[in-house]
């Protein structure tokens, strides 16, 4: 028997209670039943979010609901500035472009987290940008980028902040309305333990203003279409309903923890592998910005970490990430998202330093691990 680990920072592994609750009979989606789900599940997504307003959810992956944040809020032409330090933050400028926005770049090296004074210097220099989109935390070098502090920078100016808080919103804190953040993003796939294809968004009460004046073309992403819809407990188009129903389920589940726990978690799994990697004298991708989602760590300079990465999966079941781009063949990242537990977090950790070892690579076996447990033990259970 075979058996199998996801730690990939999406898609992550979907708990047997969302599984179970999908396996039922579907349904049919212009009913009370239906409505029914539908209405506990927004009540959730609005506790995820916290915020006031209505999270829109789409049936797409989380790129569609970052396209449809320029389809609905912005006209040809107009500037926006797109914070780019990873392939999400690249992505950004990337959507901004195919729809004819006018795009200024600010680049942030790889593993480093933007400063926001990069940020109030750019809009300075720029007063025609309308709008400034970023990553709460960037999946692909695993960097927590300072949402709060740009959004105390945007909210002063008629600039809206877009967040993809695709690996971030359920992970840790990011208080949607308190912080002034304008639209928040994120999908199904991450720590929200389904399966992919939900895309959720909200807009604050300025952004849905703006939906009114932008002229982009947009009609399966009609925000305001799918607004309208909710106050019914429903989606403008067939919903993905299994999907949905799943949704209330992962819900509940993170309500059960308690939203506080669910982010401790994160934030502890988190620090283990930190510590294991220190232990094994692998530095990090993002040292001084880690993101509580996922850690990045390079492998040593003989290792191929993508070699790593295909022998993690293919001969030990144990699915992590490699790197992109620059980065390809030279980390792996270890994802803390979503369903996982500290006993997935050591499995990990000891299948990468058997790993390592079978690369080569002279590692005491039992060191990160013993590190990794030497964090969990401040959080022992009573
Ligand atoms: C996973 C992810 C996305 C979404 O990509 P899709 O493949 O469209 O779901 C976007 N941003 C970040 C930061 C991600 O981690």
């Amino acid at each position: 028997m075979i058996k199998s680990y996801l730690l990939a920072p999406g898609p992550t592994p979907v708990p047997e209670r969302v599984s179970l609750a999908m396996a039922r009979p579907i349904i049919h989606h212009r009913t009370p039943q239906f409505s029914a789900t539908f209405a506990d599940a927004e009540a959730g997504l609005k506790e995820l979010f916290q915020t006031s307003q209505d999270v829109l959810i789409l049936a797409a992956s989380g790129t569609g609901a970052m396209e449809s944040s320029i389809t609905n809020l912005y006209s040809a032409g107009d500037q926006i500035l797109a914070i780019n330090g990873g392939k999400f933050g690249e992505r950004w400028g990337k959507i901004g472009a195919a729809y004819g926005l006018q795009v200024h770049e600010l680049k942030v090296e790889w593993g480093k987290a933007v400063d926001p004074q990069d940020v109030r210097k750019m809009l300075d220099q720029h007063p025609g940008i309308r709008g400034v989109f970023v990553q709460a935390s960037e999946t692909s070098t695993a960097v927590l980028h300072p949402v709060r502090e740009i959004a105390a920078i945007t909210r002063e100016r008629d600039v809206l902040l877009t967040v993809d808080g695709i690996t971030a919103v359920g992970v840790c804190d990011i208080p949607m309305d308190k912080w002034g953040i304008d639209v928040l993003i994120t999908g199904s796939q991450k720590a929200l333990m389904l399966p992919p294809g939900l895309a959720f968004i909200a807009l604050s009460a300025r952004a849905w203003e703006r939906t009114k004046k932008a002229t982009l073309p947009r009609f399966y992403f009609n925000l305001a279409k799918e607004r309208e819809n909710i106050a019914k407990d429903t989606t403008a188009w067939t919903p993905a309903i299994t999907l949905i129903i799943g949704l209330r389920e992962a819900l509940s589940m993170m309500r059960e923890e308690g939203w506080a726990n669910v982010f401790t978690r994160h934030a502890l799994l988190a620090e283990a592998t930190r510590a294991a990697a220190a232990a094994l004298g692998l530095p990090l991708v993002a040292p001084t910005a880690p993101s509580p989602a996922l850690t990045a760590i390079y492998t040593p300079p003989h290792v191929n970490g993508s070699k790593l990465v295909a022998y993690l999966r293919d001969r030990m079941h144990v699915t992590f990430a490699g790197g992109q781009d620059q980065l390809k063949g030279k980390i792996v990242r270890i994802a803390h998202l979503g369903h996982i537990g500290a006993f997935d977090t050591l499995t990990a950790i000891s299948a990468f330093e058997l790993a390592l070892h079978h690369f080569g690579h002279d590692v005491v076996l039992g060191r990160g691990v013993s590190a990794a447990e030497g964090v969990l033990t401040a959080a022992l259970p009573e």
